[in-house]
């Protein structure tokens, strides 16, 4: 059995008029983890999770989720979900939607109450519970949406798109349920086009775009693939150097050079070469990566080795 909660291999999904979804996307999910799926709108984040929830089925390849084979119905009994837009109606309380939840899913009814009232807790809603959803903000509607899909006590929720339209405050608590939901053992599995709502608290990201994963991993280990010293000066390098570093695979602009490593020793012979010009040395750091660079450049990559060649006139 696999040691993932989610463990596809090559998923495909092409829907009728010929839309590729999906093209093979592998994904692995540890166990207890916040995993990010990111990409940008259409890239095939929700068709990923429909499979997964079993709302739709792949056109090929194969995987399990919670130990059982994909579009096994069964397993949703141990699976959580709050859909993109999910709505719900405007004369219910927040409790009663719970509630309705707890029906949907054979909680038993001795149970629900104490439930319940748990959930309201957990996403800080219990004092606004008797409310109508009418009367709600966009991000008190979302925590009942997730206290919603919490209410079977699943293995594994997957949250799509959970921040759309909710304010900077309500995503801020947003992250501390997710938090939470972790530190119960709770796998939360995140889509999002919004990438500063991840970045503090994924534990791994997948950068999906055009329906491929364009990179996998912890966001640390991505980020250090794409991370090094960069080193300023003053004056402008000789045409020679230039060239010398760029089939070194640095990065040259006006005033900086920018190498591919955090390694303090690779970044000397590049000093002393500067020093051998006569450039003044002004400063040296690594520079990091954010989320947000490492998606735009795992996209744009991805979008311009996609690019058909223009035709010719
Ligand atoms: P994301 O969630 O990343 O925004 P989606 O999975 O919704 O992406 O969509 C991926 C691609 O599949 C898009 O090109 C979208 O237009 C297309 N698509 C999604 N659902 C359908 C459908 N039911 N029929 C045809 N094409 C679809």
């Amino acid at each position: 059995m696999s040691e993932y909660v989610v463990d596809l291999s090559g998923i495909r999904k092409t829907y009728k008029g010929g839309v590729e979804a999906l093209k093979g996307v592998n994904l692995q999910v540890p166990k207890g983890c916040i995993y990010g799926l990111l990409g940008p709108n259409g890239a095939g984040k929700s068709t990923m999770v429909k499979i997964l929830t079993t709302l739709i089925r792949s056109s090929g390849g194969t995987g399990t989720m919670l130990g059982r084979p994909i579009g096994d119905r069964q397993v949703l009994r141990r699976v959580g979900l709050l859909p993109e837009h999910a709505q719900f109606p405007d004369y219910l309380t927040g409790r009663q939607v719970i509630e309705f939840s707890a029906g949907l899913q054979d909680v038993p009814q001795r149970e629900t109450r104490e439930r319940t009232d748990r959930l309201l807790g957990l996403v800080q809603m219990s004092a606004d519970q008797g409310r109508k959803i009418k009367t709600y903000s966009k991000g008190m509607k979302q925590r009942i949406g997730i206290a919603q899909a919490l209410v079977n006590n699943p293995e594994i929720v997957f949250l799509d798109e959970p921040t759309d339209g909710v304010d900077p405050a309500g995503r801020k608590d947003f992250r501390e349920i997710v938090k939470k939901l972790r530190k119960e053992g709770c796998t939360v599995f995140i889509n999002t086009h919004i990438l500063s709502e991840l970045e503090p608290i994924v534990d791994r990201v997948a950068i999906m775009s055009g329906g491929e994963i364009r990179g996998e991993g912890v966001l640390e280990d991505l980020r250090s693939k794409k991370s090094g010293y960069l080193i300023g000066f003053e004056g402008s390098l000789s045409s020679a150097t230039r060239q010398q570093f760029e089939s070194a695979g640095f990065s040259c602009e006006a005033g900086s050079v920018s190498i591919p490593s955090t390694k303090a020793e690779a970044a000397q012979p590049v000093l002393d070469q500067l020093r051998e010009e006569n450039l003044i040395v002004t400063q040296m750091h690594v520079e990091t990566q954010s989320l947000e660079d490492l998606f735009i450049g795992m996209v744009d990559g991805a979008a311009d080795s996609n690019r058909a060649t223009p035709p010719k006139n």
